[in-house]
């Protein structure tokens, strides 16, 4: 059986806008005077704006839906980019939402805790609990649940990123589009470059790809954690992803590789070559990062360049994962 008849016995909804361009980065490439750069527009997958966590979403909702769920719940920081992608696909097929969003101490100002991300869940009508600064995500998110419960609702509970087999599948189909672009761009890439956070979209690439006898390297770029833990999170979700489609080892631990020079000081927080990397990119290449995952990302594409990692004649791939919209929850920042 192919990946592709594989791929086909999993339920999935059609959410997202694909597929996702694969475009030339000229302009960037010039001014680094590095490899032939692409970029990935997973930004522009379409469901209320876009982003990575809506290809995982269709394989999660399809699952509530085949479970007769009646309501989503999941959780993240005030600025999720995926607890809004949840509350729009809530909307798209008629579920209620409920996300818990954890004040991690990230910024006060008023456009990190009512703009961007969190105004949109508003619009999409998701019901919201704002945790305080002390409260556990996890108490309440097992508090919520049993709420639900007692009053006789079925939740269907997204983990955090949307991280689990089941959503990491979205990035399966994702390595399948990638390599039919690249035989139509007739590219092999030296190397595809993620930003890498609860660890969905690494792991779902990395075994689509070497499910399919692909051995490019995919470069995670952390954005929370050190090196060893990012790199064990993202292969044990490698490894239960591969198992679960019936590719048992198609991943080895030394295909799973993270760079956790790009963190600064936290999870969210902005840094300075962050910084520089969105400005770099939205003012060469007209394109959108974000402070809290592609611009860290970008900033580690950026370092690796200059640290002459890669051949003029290599081909890079850059993964944009999205986050246009967290842009406006940090617009003092930025500026
Ligand atoms: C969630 C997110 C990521 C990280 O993806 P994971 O699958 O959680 O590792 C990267 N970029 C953006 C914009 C995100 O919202």
């Amino acid at each position: 059986m192919t990946l592709t008849e594989t791929m086909k016995r999993f339920k999935r909804i059609d959410l997202a806008h694909l597929p996702s361009r694969l475009e030339p980065m000229p302009r960037l490439q010039e001014r680094l005077e590095g490899p032939s750069l692409w970029i990935k527009r997973d930004d522009i997958t379409g469901l209320s704006i876009g982003g990575n966590k809506t290809r995982k979403l269709e394989y999660l909702v399809a699952e509530a839906l085949e479970l007769n769920a009646d309501c989503l719940v999941t959780l993240g920081a005030i600025q999720s980019n995926h607890v809004r992608q949840t509350a729009a696909a809530a909307a798209r097929v008629g579920l209620e939402c409920f996300s818990i969003l954890e004040d991690r101490g990230v910024s006060n100002t008023s456009n990190y805790k009512y703009n961007g991300n969190y105004l949109i869940n508003v619009l999409h009508g998701a019901h919201i609990e704002l945790l305080h600064k002390s409260e556990s995500g996890s108490e309440s998110m097992s508090k919520l649940l049993e709420s639900l419960l007692r009053n006789g609702r079925r939740p269907y509970r997204i983990p955090s990123g949307g991280s689990n087999v089941m959503g990491s599948l979205g990035y399966i189909t994702c390595a399948m589009e990638l390599l039919d672009q690249f035989s139509k761009e007739d590219i092999i890439p030296r190397e595809i470059i993620v930003p890498s956070g609860s660890g969905g979209t690494q792991a779902g690439l990395l075994v689509g790809l070497r499910a399919m006898g692909c051995d490019i390297p995919v470069l995670g770029i952390g954005v929370r954690a050190s090196q060893s833990v990012q790199e064990l999170r993202v292969y044990d979700l490698a490894c239960a992803t591969a198992n679960f489609i019936g590719y048992p080892s198609c991943v080895s631990r030394a295909d799973v590789v993270v760079d956790d020079r790009h963190v600064g000081t936290g999870y969210g927080l902005i840094t300075n070559t962050g910084a520089e990397a969105i400005s770099l990119f939205a003012q060469l290449e007209a394109q959108l990062l974000d402070p809290v995952y592609t611009g860290k990302a970008a900033a580690g594409l950026i370092h690796h360049i200059h640290a002459k990692r890669y051949n003029s004649s290599d081909h890079v791939v850059f993964i944009h994962t999205g986050g246009t919209v967290g842009l406006f929850g940090y617009a003092e920042m930025l500026q």
